[in-house]
């Protein structure tokens, strides 16, 4: 068999939380275009089953939606529990649901700093023990979790201290997990996306006029597209990356170079 066709996700089975749009939604589409049957997850149930749908009519793949709210231990369980029971197991999963609050530092709320803190690094603990436990149950697997260029400097000019604490904890929770499970067949790798443009960025008032001083900054002069995560996170999900993991994989056109 030939590289590009090892890289294959035929018969496997994974979730992408955070799935019904952005860059969930793409990783979700490379997944079943790879072969495999993939649950979108996410709160918006109804944005998941449009997604679901439409992927399912593109790949030929069983695609499902499933609500869930990814900070909820309860719900978290449920879900895993409803993937395996719907697709058959679990292979992969794509621990991707985020959120960003921009606010300087000594206005931000303890409420906000909260609730980034719940879902981008909360949620993806919860995510990644919830599926590792059930991967480690039945011959491993491999978990994506979505941190963020933003583990790795300071955006600027927005302020954003949540969000990148939370980024950071994502990388180093990604790699504490790599090293206790990499004797027992689950690898864990991270992505971290540059400024991608999705609803996160585009649907965020704050941002939007920033777009043309980050594009300024940034070495190719542009946002990048959801759909350019894609093909790192099939290789991520697959038997081809069976070397690789405890690992961040920066995909940001440069951004963070200098
Ligand atoms: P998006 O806002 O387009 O999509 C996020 C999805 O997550 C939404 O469908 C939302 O309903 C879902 N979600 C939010 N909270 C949830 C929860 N508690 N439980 C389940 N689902 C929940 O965002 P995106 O740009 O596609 O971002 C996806 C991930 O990528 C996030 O973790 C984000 O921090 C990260 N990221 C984004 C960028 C960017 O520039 N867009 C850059 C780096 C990293």
């Amino acid at each position: 068999m030939g590289i590009i066709e090892s890289m294959r996700l035929d018969g496997k089975k994974g979730y992408v939380t955070g799935g019904a749009r952005g860059i969930g939604k793409c990783t979700a589409t490379g997944f079943a275009e790879a072969g495999a049957d993939v649950a979108i997850v996410d709160l918006d149930y109804d944005e998941a089953v449009k997604t679901a749908a439409e992927l399912a009519e593109k790949t030929g793949r069983k695609v499902i939606a499933i609500k869930c709210d990814c900070t909820d231990p309860e719900q978290v369980d449920a879900m895993i529990a409803q993937v395996v029971d719907e697709l058959g197991g679990l292979d992969f999963c794509h621990n991707n649901a985020g959120i960003c609050i921009n606010a300087p530092a000594e206005e931000m709320t303890y409420a906000q700093w909260s609730k980034v803190i719940n879902i981008n690094l909360n949620g993806i603990f919860l995510t990644d023990i919830a599926a590792g436990k059930y991967m480690l149950a039945h011959g491993g697997g491999s978990i994506i979790n979505t941190a963020s260029m933003s583990a790795h400097i300071v955006n600027v000019p927005q302020p954003q201290c949540a969000y990148n604490a939370s980024k950071a904890g994502v990388i180093q929770l990604t790699k504490s997990l790599a090293i206790e499970w990499a004797k027992k067949g689950v690898r864990v790798n991270s992505i971290s996306p540059g400024y991608i443009g999705t609803d996160l960025v585009l649907t965020n008032k704050t941002l939007i006029p920033l777009i043309e001083q980050w594009n300024a900054m940034a070495p190719m002069g542009r946002l990048g597209k959801p759909e350019e995560l894609e093909s790192i996170c099939v290789y991520l999900a697959g038997d081809t990356s069976s070397f690789t993991t405890g690992s961040d994989f920066i995909v940001d056109g440069a951004f963070t170079c200098f």
